[in-house]
């Protein structure tokens, strides 16, 4: 990737290493047989790349370069716990 403008209007880049737009996610399984891997020189890279945006919370999936799917925070009501909010924008 490198850039990528949010819903909410928030520019996110990954340009500067490290940073705080950019999550490295791995699944406990691929985790595991990382952990097996006897130099960091053959560490796969991640399947996904994840992008969060620090203004809204979104989480962003890439493969690639093409965007993917895109999650948004839901607040739970604690008084109706069956009620859910989604947050705007
Ligand atoms: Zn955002």
């Amino acid at each position: 990737m490198g850039k990528f403008r949010c819903r909410c209007g928030m520019g996110l880049s990954n340009h500067r290493i490290p940073n705080d737009v950019e999550l490295i996610v791995y699944t406990s399984v691929e985790w595991e047989v990382i952990n097996e891997i006897d130099s960091l020189d053959y560490m796969p890279e991640p399947k996904y790349e994840v992008w969060h945006c620090k203004q809204c919370d979104r989480v962003h999936v890439f493969k690639g370069s093409k965007h993917i799917k895109t999650y948004r925070v839901e607040l739970i009501d604690e008084d109706n716990e069956r009620e859910n909010h989604v947050l705007d924008p």
